[in-house]
């Protein structure tokens, strides 16, 4: 693993460049070490789009939580199979009942973290499409962080930390990249469907998750800390 110092450089270094830069050096530096975490609703769309484009082995891990939309999974085979991508599902070792209904952070446990922690254990760099203007919670995100999983270094990195999502709409219809359908019928941001709910105009774009529950994220992003 590189040293916190050289993590610090790289990412001051990247800030100027394109988003595929610092893919392509990430995929070059931790070869079959590196995987991108992907739901397919989301701007994640962009990074897979020029992973494509740089190197279709790279694993997509796609967390197969047994709630997600039809339109979900159709659009996922489709977008795999027009890029030639590596999707790996990844799914619970048993199946937990529906505990959204009474208790979601379990239930977010146990179909998303549990899964994604023994799925991403084999690798270095653990690439994800969060941005800094998606919710207060995400505003510190850096493009490169050293976390530590289970006692050792794994580098997270977040290549549209500074981007809005103006700049991923932007993206995908210059390279005419198709997008989740449901985007178009009033969702700003998508994942099961017992926890998703359309937003309205001027709500922030993941209003719609545990809407009125005061849950706000997963738990995908913090059973790592950063170092
Ligand atoms: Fe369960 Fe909802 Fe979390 Fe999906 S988003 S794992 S259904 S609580």
């Amino acid at each position: 693993m590189l040293s916190p110092a050289e993590i610090g450089r790289r990412a001051a270094a990247f800030r100027d460049t394109p988003p595929e830069t610092l893919l392509a050096w990430v995929v070059r530096t931790f070869p079959r070490k590196t995987a991108l975490t992907l739901s397919f609703g989301g701007g994640g769309i962009v990074l897979a789009h020029m992973l494509s484009r740089i190197d279709r082995s790279v694993p997509v891990l796609f967390l197969d939580t047994g709630f997600h939309f039809p339109e979900t999974l159709a659009f996922k085979e489709a977008f795999a199979r027009r890029y030639g991508l590596t999707v790996v599902d990844v799914r619970p070792l048993a199946d937990p009942g529906p505990l959204y209904a009474t208790d979601p952070d379990r239930c977010c446990h146990l179909r998303k973290v549990e899964p994604l922690e023994r799925a991403i254990a084999p690798f270095d760099a653990w690439i994800s499409g969060l941005r800094r203007d998606q919710s207060v919670t995400r505003r510190a995100i850096e493009l490169l962080e050293l976390h530590d999983l289970g006692g050792r270094p794994i580098l997270k990195v977040f290549p549209l930390a500074h981007w809005s999502g103006a700049d991923v709409q932007r993206y995908l219809r210059a390279h005419d990249v198709p997008r989740h359908p449901l985007l178009d019928r009033g969702y700003t941001s998508i994942g099961c469907w017992p926890c998703t709910r359309p937003t309205a105009p001027g709500e922030p774009e993941r209003a719609g998750r545990w809407s009125g529950t005061g849950k706000t994220e997963c738990g995908l992003h913090t059973f790592t800390t950063r170092r």
